[in-house]
Protein backbone atom coordinates (compact mmCIF):
# COMPACT_ATOMS: atom_id res chain seq x y z
CA UNK A 1 0.00 0.00 0.00
CA UNK A 2 1.33 3.32 -0.75
CA UNK A 3 2.01 5.80 2.13
CA UNK A 4 -0.03 9.05 2.94
CA UNK A 5 3.12 11.01 1.72
CA UNK A 6 3.24 9.06 -1.69
CA UNK A 7 -0.16 9.42 -2.37
CA UNK A 8 -0.45 13.01 -1.55
CA UNK A 9 3.24 13.49 -3.58
CA UNK A 10 1.39 11.66 -7.00
CA UNK A 11 -1.44 14.02 -6.92
CA UNK A 12 0.44 17.13 -6.07
CA UNK A 13 2.74 16.29 -9.04
CA UNK A 14 -0.52 15.65 -10.67
CA UNK A 15 -1.40 19.38 -9.97
CA UNK A 16 1.55 21.19 -11.24
CA UNK A 17 1.67 18.85 -14.14
CA UNK A 18 -1.82 20.28 -15.42
CA UNK A 19 -1.35 23.78 -14.69
CA UNK A 20 1.47 27.00 -15.12
CA UNK A 21 2.22 28.26 -11.87
CA UNK A 22 2.15 32.29 -12.58
CA UNK A 23 4.56 32.76 -10.07
CA UNK A 24 5.43 36.13 -8.17
CA UNK A 25 6.98 39.44 -10.33
CA UNK A 26 11.03 39.39 -10.76
CA UNK A 27 11.08 35.53 -10.22
CA UNK A 28 14.71 35.63 -10.53
CA UNK A 29 15.39 38.20 -7.92
CA UNK A 30 13.70 35.50 -5.42
CA UNK A 31 14.65 33.20 -2.52
CA UNK A 32 12.34 30.36 -2.31
CA UNK A 33 11.79 27.43 0.10
CA UNK A 34 10.15 24.55 0.04
CA UNK A 35 9.00 21.84 2.61
CA UNK A 36 8.41 18.37 2.94
CA UNK A 37 5.01 16.38 4.31
CA UNK A 38 4.28 17.88 7.42
CA UNK A 39 7.25 20.45 7.34
CA UNK A 40 6.51 23.93 6.10
CA UNK A 41 10.24 24.59 5.12
CA UNK A 42 12.75 22.42 4.71
CA UNK A 43 15.18 23.34 1.96
CA UNK A 44 15.53 27.45 1.95
CA UNK A 45 18.47 29.27 -0.66
CA UNK A 46 16.68 28.30 -3.89
CA UNK A 47 16.73 30.50 -6.67
CA UNK A 48 15.16 29.82 -10.58
CA UNK A 49 16.08 32.26 -13.69
CA UNK A 50 12.95 31.87 -14.88
CA UNK A 51 8.69 30.92 -14.60
CA UNK A 52 10.00 28.09 -17.00
CA UNK A 53 12.67 26.85 -14.76
CA UNK A 54 10.07 27.67 -11.50
CA UNK A 55 7.22 25.30 -13.15
CA UNK A 56 9.86 22.42 -14.68
CA UNK A 57 11.20 22.34 -10.78
CA UNK A 58 7.63 22.45 -9.36
CA UNK A 59 6.79 19.73 -11.77
CA UNK A 60 9.22 17.22 -11.17
CA UNK A 61 9.48 18.11 -7.42
CA UNK A 62 5.94 18.70 -6.38
CA UNK A 63 6.83 20.15 -3.13
CA UNK A 64 4.39 19.88 -0.37
CA UNK A 65 5.07 23.70 0.55
CA UNK A 66 6.92 26.20 -1.89
CA UNK A 67 7.59 29.61 -0.36
CA UNK A 68 9.14 33.07 -2.14
CA UNK A 69 11.02 35.99 -0.10
CA UNK A 70 9.09 39.14 -0.27
CA UNK A 71 12.55 40.97 -0.46
CA UNK A 72 14.65 41.31 -3.63
CA UNK A 73 18.38 40.01 -4.54
CA UNK A 74 21.28 40.15 -6.71
CA UNK A 75 22.18 36.92 -5.80
CA UNK A 76 18.98 35.03 -4.14
CA UNK A 77 20.61 31.71 -4.13
CA UNK A 78 23.37 32.35 -2.08
CA UNK A 79 24.24 32.29 1.66
CA UNK A 80 24.80 33.04 3.85
CA UNK A 81 21.64 35.86 3.87
CA UNK A 82 24.51 39.07 3.44
CA UNK A 83 25.95 37.34 0.17
CA UNK A 84 22.47 37.71 -1.35
CA UNK A 85 22.97 41.48 -1.54
CA UNK A 86 19.38 42.95 -0.88
CA UNK A 87 18.09 45.27 -3.38
CA UNK A 88 14.16 45.90 -1.80
CA UNK A 89 11.23 44.45 -0.78
CA UNK A 90 7.63 44.14 -0.80
CA UNK A 91 5.63 44.50 2.23
CA UNK A 92 3.35 41.28 3.14
CA UNK A 93 0.90 41.20 5.96
CA UNK A 94 -0.25 37.86 6.51
CA UNK A 95 -3.49 37.22 7.97
CA UNK A 96 -3.98 33.88 10.33
CA UNK A 97 -7.52 32.45 11.99
CA UNK A 98 -5.65 30.91 14.49
CA UNK A 99 -4.43 34.03 15.79
CA UNK A 100 -7.82 35.59 15.92
CA UNK A 101 -10.10 34.51 18.89
CA UNK A 102 -13.02 33.80 17.39
CA UNK A 103 -15.90 31.91 19.10
CA UNK A 104 -15.89 28.88 17.28
CA UNK A 105 -12.77 27.91 18.48
CA UNK A 106 -14.51 26.26 20.85
CA UNK A 107 -16.27 24.18 18.64
CA UNK A 108 -13.47 23.10 16.51
CA UNK A 109 -10.72 23.23 18.57
CA UNK A 110 -9.25 20.54 21.13
CA UNK A 111 -6.46 20.63 23.58
CA UNK A 112 -4.31 18.18 25.37
CA UNK A 113 -2.14 18.22 27.95
CA UNK A 114 1.13 16.18 27.37
CA UNK A 115 1.78 15.97 31.20
CA UNK A 116 -1.05 15.08 33.30
CA UNK A 117 -3.34 14.10 30.38
CA UNK A 118 -6.20 16.53 30.96
CA UNK A 119 -7.83 17.69 27.93
CA UNK A 120 -10.96 20.13 26.74
CA UNK A 121 -12.37 21.98 23.60
CA UNK A 122 -11.29 25.28 22.69
CA UNK A 123 -7.80 26.75 21.97
CA UNK A 124 -6.38 26.32 25.52
CA UNK A 125 -2.53 27.38 25.49
CA UNK A 126 -1.84 26.29 29.22
CA UNK A 127 -3.55 23.08 30.78
CA UNK A 128 -5.82 24.20 34.21
CA UNK A 129 -5.20 21.38 35.97
CA UNK A 130 -1.13 21.65 36.38
CA UNK A 131 -0.21 24.61 34.47
CA UNK A 132 1.55 23.42 31.76
CA UNK A 133 1.73 24.44 28.24
CA UNK A 134 -0.89 22.19 26.03
CA UNK A 135 -1.27 20.68 22.71
CA UNK A 136 -3.56 22.61 20.58
CA UNK A 137 -5.11 20.69 17.66
CA UNK A 138 -6.45 24.23 15.08
CA UNK A 139 -8.85 23.55 13.06
CA UNK A 140 -10.60 26.25 10.72
CA UNK A 141 -13.89 27.19 9.46
CA UNK A 142 -15.95 29.29 7.21
CA UNK A 143 -16.58 32.10 10.50
CA UNK A 144 -12.68 32.09 11.10
CA UNK A 145 -12.47 32.74 7.13
CA UNK A 146 -14.50 35.01 7.16
CA UNK A 147 -12.77 37.14 10.48
CA UNK A 148 -9.42 37.12 8.70
CA UNK A 149 -10.83 38.63 5.08
CA UNK A 150 -12.55 40.82 7.74
CA UNK A 151 -9.16 41.86 9.01
CA UNK A 152 -8.10 42.09 5.13
CA UNK A 153 -10.47 44.52 4.55
CA UNK A 154 -9.59 46.55 7.64
CA UNK A 155 -5.96 46.34 6.69
CA UNK A 156 -6.66 47.50 2.94
CA UNK A 157 -8.15 50.47 4.33
CA UNK A 158 -5.69 51.67 6.45
CA UNK A 159 -2.88 51.05 3.13
CA UNK A 160 -5.16 52.70 0.50
CA UNK A 161 -6.64 55.84 3.02
CA UNK A 162 -3.89 56.72 5.24
CA UNK A 163 -0.80 55.55 2.94
CA UNK A 164 -2.02 56.14 -0.31
CA UNK A 165 -1.19 52.59 -1.77
CA UNK A 166 -3.26 52.01 -4.45
CA UNK A 167 -0.82 50.12 -6.50
CA UNK A 168 0.81 46.81 -6.74
CA UNK A 169 -1.48 45.31 -4.42
CA UNK A 170 -2.60 41.98 -4.55
CA UNK A 171 -4.22 39.12 -2.31
CA UNK A 172 -3.85 35.51 -1.87
CA UNK A 173 -5.57 32.60 0.60
CA UNK A 174 -2.79 31.48 2.29
CA UNK A 175 -3.96 27.59 1.56
CA UNK A 176 -5.33 27.08 5.08
CA UNK A 177 -7.00 29.65 7.87
CA UNK A 178 -6.20 33.64 6.19
CA UNK A 179 -4.93 35.54 3.29
CA UNK A 180 -1.74 37.17 2.65
CA UNK A 181 -1.73 40.93 1.36
CA UNK A 182 1.29 41.91 -0.67
CA UNK A 183 2.41 45.71 -1.48
CA UNK A 184 4.98 45.62 -4.29
CA UNK A 185 4.94 48.90 -5.59
CA UNK A 186 8.37 50.62 -6.73
CA UNK A 187 8.26 53.19 -4.10
CA UNK A 188 7.27 50.33 -0.72
CA UNK A 189 10.58 48.24 -2.46
CA UNK A 190 12.70 50.95 -1.36
CA UNK A 191 11.75 51.77 2.12
CA UNK A 192 14.24 51.90 4.65
CA UNK A 193 14.38 49.18 7.50
CA UNK A 194 13.27 52.41 9.93
CA UNK A 195 10.68 53.66 7.42
CA UNK A 196 9.32 49.46 7.56
CA UNK A 197 8.96 49.17 11.63
CA UNK A 198 7.55 53.37 11.03
CA UNK A 199 4.69 51.66 9.08
CA UNK A 200 3.94 48.64 11.99
CA UNK A 201 3.93 51.44 14.31
CA UNK A 202 1.42 53.39 12.58
CA UNK A 203 -0.84 50.14 12.15
CA UNK A 204 -0.80 49.17 15.38
CA UNK A 205 -1.38 52.46 17.13
CA UNK A 206 2.00 51.68 18.61
CA UNK A 207 3.10 55.64 19.11
CA UNK A 208 -0.45 57.00 19.01
CA UNK A 209 -1.30 59.84 21.65
CA UNK A 210 -4.60 58.95 21.81
CA UNK A 211 -5.08 62.20 24.18
CA UNK A 212 -3.72 64.81 21.80
CA UNK A 213 -7.08 63.71 20.13
CA UNK A 214 -9.44 63.50 22.58
CA UNK A 215 -8.79 66.25 25.94
CA UNK A 216 -9.88 65.23 29.16
CA UNK A 217 -11.38 68.46 30.40
CA UNK A 218 -13.14 68.96 33.99
CA UNK A 219 -16.25 66.95 32.87
CA UNK A 220 -15.94 65.96 29.65
CA UNK A 221 -13.24 64.90 26.56
CA UNK A 222 -12.80 67.53 23.45
CA UNK A 223 -12.65 65.99 20.16
CA UNK A 224 -12.09 66.39 16.68
CA UNK A 225 -13.88 68.02 14.27
CA UNK A 226 -15.82 65.12 12.23
CA UNK A 227 -14.28 65.15 8.78
CA UNK A 228 -14.19 61.55 6.71
CA UNK A 229 -12.49 58.03 7.89
CA UNK A 230 -9.39 58.23 7.34
CA UNK A 231 -6.37 58.52 9.94
CA UNK A 232 -6.39 57.70 13.44
CA UNK A 233 -8.53 60.51 15.22
CA UNK A 234 -11.32 60.51 12.65
CA UNK A 235 -11.57 56.45 12.56
CA UNK A 236 -12.26 56.31 16.69
CA UNK A 237 -14.11 59.27 16.08
CA UNK A 238 -16.38 57.28 13.03
CA UNK A 239 -16.12 53.96 14.96
CA UNK A 240 -17.59 55.67 18.01
CA UNK A 241 -20.55 57.13 16.50
CA UNK A 242 -21.20 53.77 15.15
CA UNK A 243 -20.70 51.96 18.09
CA UNK A 244 -23.50 54.22 20.05
CA UNK A 245 -26.22 54.13 17.05
CA UNK A 246 -25.43 50.13 16.34
CA UNK A 247 -26.73 50.50 20.76
CA UNK A 248 -25.59 46.89 21.38
CA UNK A 249 -25.87 47.00 24.84
CA UNK A 250 -23.29 43.76 25.69
CA UNK A 251 -20.70 45.30 23.34
CA UNK A 252 -20.88 49.03 25.12
CA UNK A 253 -20.48 47.01 27.99
CA UNK A 254 -17.24 45.12 27.13
CA UNK A 255 -16.41 48.00 25.22
CA UNK A 256 -16.60 50.36 28.08
CA UNK A 257 -15.68 48.38 30.82
CA UNK A 258 -18.92 48.45 32.74
CA UNK A 259 -22.35 46.44 33.36
CA UNK A 260 -24.98 46.09 31.12
CA UNK A 261 -27.16 48.60 32.84
CA UNK A 262 -24.96 51.46 32.22
CA UNK A 263 -24.69 50.34 28.76
CA UNK A 264 -27.83 50.65 28.30
CA UNK A 265 -27.87 54.47 29.87
CA UNK A 266 -25.49 55.48 27.41
CA UNK A 267 -27.50 54.07 24.47
CA UNK A 268 -30.36 56.34 26.45
CA UNK A 269 -28.60 59.34 26.03
CA UNK A 270 -26.47 58.25 22.54
CA UNK A 271 -28.59 61.24 20.89
CA UNK A 272 -27.69 63.81 22.51
CA UNK A 273 -23.91 62.69 22.86
CA UNK A 274 -23.69 62.10 18.78
CA UNK A 275 -25.22 65.64 18.54
CA UNK A 276 -22.44 66.85 21.18
CA UNK A 277 -19.79 65.28 19.17
CA UNK A 278 -20.69 66.54 15.58
CA UNK A 279 -21.60 70.27 16.59
CA UNK A 280 -19.45 70.73 19.89
CA UNK A 281 -16.79 68.69 19.42
CA UNK A 282 -17.67 67.70 22.83
CA UNK A 283 -17.67 63.75 24.21
CA UNK A 284 -20.33 64.59 27.22
CA UNK A 285 -20.18 63.43 30.58
CA UNK A 286 -22.41 60.39 30.98
CA UNK A 287 -24.87 58.59 34.06
CA UNK A 288 -26.49 61.74 35.12
CA UNK A 289 -25.99 64.49 37.63
CA UNK A 290 -21.79 65.61 38.24
CA UNK A 291 -20.71 64.22 41.52
CA UNK A 292 -17.12 63.92 42.10
CA UNK A 293 -17.79 60.04 42.16
CA UNK A 294 -19.95 60.12 38.82
CA UNK A 295 -17.55 61.77 37.07
CA UNK A 296 -14.86 59.77 37.42
CA UNK A 297 -16.94 56.78 36.33
CA UNK A 298 -17.75 58.71 32.77
CA UNK A 299 -14.16 59.05 32.88
CA UNK A 300 -13.39 55.67 33.14
CA UNK A 301 -16.22 54.84 30.76
CA UNK A 302 -14.72 56.60 27.70
CA UNK A 303 -11.32 56.01 28.49
CA UNK A 304 -11.70 52.54 28.00
CA UNK A 305 -14.15 52.65 25.26
CA UNK A 306 -11.23 55.10 23.78
CA UNK A 307 -8.72 52.12 23.87
CA UNK A 308 -10.69 49.57 23.27
CA UNK A 309 -11.35 51.39 20.16
CA UNK A 310 -7.76 51.70 18.88
CA UNK A 311 -7.35 47.85 20.12
CA UNK A 312 -10.57 46.78 17.93
CA UNK A 313 -9.30 49.19 14.59
CA UNK A 314 -5.74 47.96 14.18
CA UNK A 315 -5.30 46.12 11.77
CA UNK A 316 -2.39 44.50 12.50
CA UNK A 317 -1.04 43.15 15.76
CA UNK A 318 2.42 43.62 17.59
CA UNK A 319 3.55 40.33 16.46
CA UNK A 320 3.97 41.24 13.61
CA UNK A 321 7.11 40.67 11.60
CA UNK A 322 9.30 43.24 10.45
CA UNK A 323 11.86 40.67 8.89
CA UNK A 324 12.30 41.16 5.09
CA UNK A 325 14.30 38.15 4.92
CA UNK A 326 10.98 35.97 5.43
CA UNK A 327 10.00 33.60 2.95
CA UNK A 328 5.77 33.43 2.61
CA UNK A 329 3.73 30.83 0.52
CA UNK A 330 3.71 31.87 -3.44
CA UNK A 331 0.34 32.16 -4.35
CA UNK A 332 -0.90 29.51 -6.86
CA UNK A 333 0.79 27.07 -4.99
CA UNK A 334 -0.56 23.87 -3.06
CA UNK A 335 -0.73 24.32 0.89
CA UNK A 336 0.73 20.93 1.99
CA UNK A 337 -1.08 20.48 4.96
CA UNK A 338 -4.89 21.22 3.48
CA UNK A 339 -4.50 20.24 -0.63
CA UNK A 340 -5.95 23.63 -0.96
CA UNK A 341 -4.51 26.30 -3.61
CA UNK A 342 -3.19 30.09 -2.09
CA UNK A 343 -5.41 31.02 -4.60
CA UNK A 344 -4.73 34.69 -6.51
CA UNK A 345 -7.92 36.69 -5.07
CA UNK A 346 -8.83 39.97 -7.64
CA UNK A 347 -9.40 43.27 -5.28
CA UNK A 348 -13.37 43.48 -6.44
CA UNK A 349 -13.75 39.83 -5.89
CA UNK A 350 -12.49 39.57 -2.36
CA UNK A 351 -15.95 40.11 -0.73
CA UNK A 352 -17.91 37.16 -2.61
CA UNK A 353 -14.05 35.18 -2.31
CA UNK A 354 -14.74 31.41 -1.02
CA UNK A 355 -12.08 29.41 -0.29
CA UNK A 356 -13.50 26.60 0.55
CA UNK A 357 -14.95 26.34 -2.99
CA UNK A 358 -13.12 28.40 -5.41
CA UNK A 359 -9.19 27.22 -3.79
CA UNK A 360 -10.30 23.08 -3.96
CA UNK A 361 -7.62 21.85 -6.43
CA UNK A 362 -8.65 18.20 -6.12
CA UNK A 363 -11.91 16.75 -7.76
CA UNK A 364 -14.89 15.02 -6.11
CA UNK A 365 -15.19 12.58 -8.92
CA UNK A 366 -12.58 10.13 -7.21
CA UNK A 367 -12.99 9.02 -3.90
CA UNK A 368 -10.23 6.85 -1.75
CA UNK A 369 -10.98 5.34 1.37
CA UNK A 370 -9.12 6.48 4.78
CA UNK A 371 -8.94 6.10 8.37
CA UNK A 372 -9.68 9.31 10.07
CA UNK A 373 -7.83 9.25 13.31
CA UNK A 374 -9.87 12.45 14.94
CA UNK A 375 -11.75 15.51 12.58
CA UNK A 376 -14.33 17.82 13.66
CA UNK A 377 -16.81 18.71 11.31
CA UNK A 378 -15.18 20.47 8.43
CA UNK A 379 -16.23 22.03 4.78
CA UNK A 380 -15.18 21.79 1.50
CA UNK A 381 -16.35 22.29 -1.64
CA UNK A 382 -20.09 23.29 -0.45
CA UNK A 383 -20.70 20.04 1.30
CA UNK A 384 -19.53 19.19 5.07
CA UNK A 385 -17.74 16.00 6.48
CA UNK A 386 -17.55 14.80 9.76
CA UNK A 387 -17.01 14.50 12.73
CA UNK A 388 -15.39 11.67 12.83
CA UNK A 389 -13.73 9.74 15.26
CA UNK A 390 -11.60 6.64 14.45
CA UNK A 391 -13.77 5.33 11.44
CA UNK A 392 -12.86 4.32 7.92
CA UNK A 393 -14.72 6.46 5.22
CA UNK A 394 -15.13 6.88 1.84
CA UNK A 395 -14.36 10.91 0.51
CA UNK A 396 -14.09 12.79 -2.30
CA UNK A 397 -10.28 13.31 -3.24
CA UNK A 398 -10.17 16.67 -2.00
CA UNK A 399 -11.59 15.66 1.63
CA UNK A 400 -9.10 13.17 1.72
CA UNK A 401 -6.21 15.26 0.93
CA UNK A 402 -7.70 17.88 3.55
CA UNK A 403 -7.24 15.58 5.83
CA UNK A 404 -4.23 13.12 5.00
CA UNK A 405 -2.22 16.44 4.73
CA UNK A 406 -2.56 17.51 8.31
CA UNK A 407 -2.03 13.53 9.77
CA UNK A 408 -5.87 13.31 10.50
CA UNK A 409 -6.43 10.35 8.87
CA UNK A 410 -4.32 7.39 7.50
CA UNK A 411 -4.20 5.39 4.21
CA UNK A 412 -7.11 2.88 4.50
CA UNK A 413 -6.57 -0.66 2.96
CA UNK A 414 -9.05 -2.43 0.22
ZN1 LIG B 1 -1.90 19.26 32.76
ZN1 LIG C 1 -13.85 28.64 13.14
Amino acid sequence: MVSEEQFLQKHFKQFYLNRKVEGPPDIAAREFGIGSFGQKISKRHLSFNSLQEFNSFLREEAPFFVSYSSALYRFPGKRPMPAKEFLGGDLVYEFDADDLPTGCKQQHDSWKCPKCGKEGRGRQLMCDECGSATNVEEWFCPQCLAEAKRKVFNLLDFLQNDFGFSEGIAINFSGRAGYHVHVRSRAVRQLSPAARIELIDYLTANNLNLFSHFKKKETFFTCPVLKERSGWPQRILFELIELLEEGDAEKIAVMGNTTISKARKVIKQREIIIKSIRSRQIIPSLFGRVSSKEESQSDKFWLSFLNNIVAKLAPIDRQTSTDVSKIVRVPETLHGGTGLIASNVQLDNLKQFDPLKEAIAFGANQTVKVFIIKAPRFHLAGKSFGPFAHQEEELPLHAAVFLLGRNSATMAGD
